[in-house]
């Protein structure tokens, strides 16, 4: 469904991402796992458009989009949860959320779509008219992400989703990607918590300073010596 061919990203000077391959198949959990500037981010940014590479190629469903303008790609079923705060802030929640239904034209399954992220966050349906920047960071996320749902892509990138969630909230970010699994979403995860992600992937790529150094199932990586002690904190 996705596949990235000897991807090249640079900023400046300095590659960030030097050359990687790797694909994704259709229906497929799939994380990359990296320790902090291993070049995650740098990697989901490019494959939705927000970055160019310097060289390879990106193909999704069997297209080329790595020249592909990023609003583009989303129409193709591709969204992109980011990391951190990237909301906007001045806008209500619900218009934040229907910011990520632009490209469709579906309303009455739009209207659904929305009921069922206020069903998954229900803080989200209670602010739904405030200003999305009184937010706290963890409310961002699930504002992220729930935006992303709105596109319902058919393959959703999600960057560090957990972060800066409650371990509660965290699981059901966690049961919320298998759902969407089960409803035939594909789904590529970038997640500093390598244990929960390998736990749900049905394969996994490590990132280290910009070049994969390891790949296998969740399984397989969940017991490998190296991804112990580098990510799970087992010796
Ligand atoms: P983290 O887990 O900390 O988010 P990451 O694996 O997502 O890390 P990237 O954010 O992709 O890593 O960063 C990869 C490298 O590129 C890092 O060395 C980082 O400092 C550098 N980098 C990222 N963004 C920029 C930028 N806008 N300008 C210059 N260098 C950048």
């Amino acid at each position: 469904m996705l596949e990235v061919k000897d991807l090249v990203v640079a900023y400046g000077k300095v590659k960030a991402v030097k050359g990687i391959s790797f694909s994704v198949e259709h229906n497929q959990v799939v994380s990359l796992l990296g320790t902090n500037g291993a070049g995650k981010t740098t990697t989901l940014r490019t494959i939705s458009g927000l970055l160019r590479p310097e060289s390879g190629e990106v193909w999704f469903e069997g297209q080329r989009i790595d020249k592909m303008p990023a609003h583009k790609i989303v129409q193709l079923g591709l969204a992109h949860s980011p990391e951190g705060r990237r909301i906007f802030p001045k806008l209500t929640v619900e218009d934040n959320l229907m910011l990520g239904a632009f490209a469709r034209k579906d309303h009455q399954a739009i209207a659904g779509d929305l009921e069922r992220v206020f069903a998954l966050f229900d803080i989200l349906k209670e602010r739904r008219s405030q200003p999305a920047g009184t937010f706290s960071g963890g409310e961002q996320q699930m504002l992220a992400i729930g935006r992303a749902m709105m596109s319902r892509p058919r393959l959703l990138m999600l960057d560090e989703p957990s972060m800066g969630l409650s371990p509660l909230m965290m699981q059901r970010i966690m049961s919320t990607i298998s759902e969407l699994q089960s409803e035939g979403v594909t789904i590529l995860l970038v997640e500093q918590n390598a244990a929960a992600a390998l736990e749900l992937s049905d394969h996994a790529y490590v990132l280290e300073v910009g070049s994969i150094t390891l790949e296998g199932s969740g399984k397989q990586l969940l017991g490998d010596d190296r991804v112990k002690k580098a990510y799970l904190g087992e010796d």
